[in-house]
């Protein structure tokens, strides 16, 4: 049965987690307190000035993320970097952006409850939310 699934967080482990459930087959909608997407794998502006402010580079040591490696140099979004490691191009933020093509994001959401009702779970947001009603309703299996 198709469901429709939540995701608190578009670093790399939501936006993975995201993609393995669509190809499941199910909708999924990924939040994030932040305005961009990358968590610690986000690339920062502050004027000018644009920096990693977590993660150097990455590695690739499985097939399946190997894979997904692959698509983002074919893609200009990571290139080698030293002996075997990969960096985003030009920032990090190039993977997460990449890791969510075809995702649902919703940015700006900073999750602060959970809610269980009788059509599923409702995810309540921070003041200040772009969420037209400050909820975001969706129905998660779990
Ligand atoms: C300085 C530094 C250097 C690093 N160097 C390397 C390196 O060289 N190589 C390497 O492989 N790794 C490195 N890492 C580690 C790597 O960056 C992290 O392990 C990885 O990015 C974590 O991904 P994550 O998805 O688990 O968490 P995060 O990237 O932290 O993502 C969590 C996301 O959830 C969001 N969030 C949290 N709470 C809420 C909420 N209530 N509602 C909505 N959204 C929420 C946050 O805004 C964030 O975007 C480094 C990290 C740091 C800080």
């Amino acid at each position: 049965m198709r469901r429709h699934w939540a995701i608190v967080g578009a670093g790399m482990a939501g936006l993975a987690a995201a993609r393995r459930i669509v190809a499941a087959g199910h909708d999924v909608t990924v939040l994030d307190k932040s305005r961009g997407i990358g968590g610690r794998m986000a690339t920062r502006r502050a004027g000018d000035l644009q920096f990693d402010h977590g993660a150097q580079f990455f590695t690739a040591r499985g097939a399946p993320f190997s894979e997904v490696v692959a698509a983002l140099v074919t893609n200009g979004q990571a290139a080698p970097w030293g002996d075997q490691g990969y960096v985003g191009t030009p920032g990090m933020s190039s993977v997460a952006k990449g890791l969510a093509a075809g995702l649902t994001m919703v940015g700006n959401q900073e999750v602060t409850a959970l809610r269980r009702g009788p059509q599923g779970w409702t995810l309540a947001t921070g003041e200040g939310s772009a969420a037209v009603d400050g909820t975001v309703q969706v129905g998660i299996d779990c």
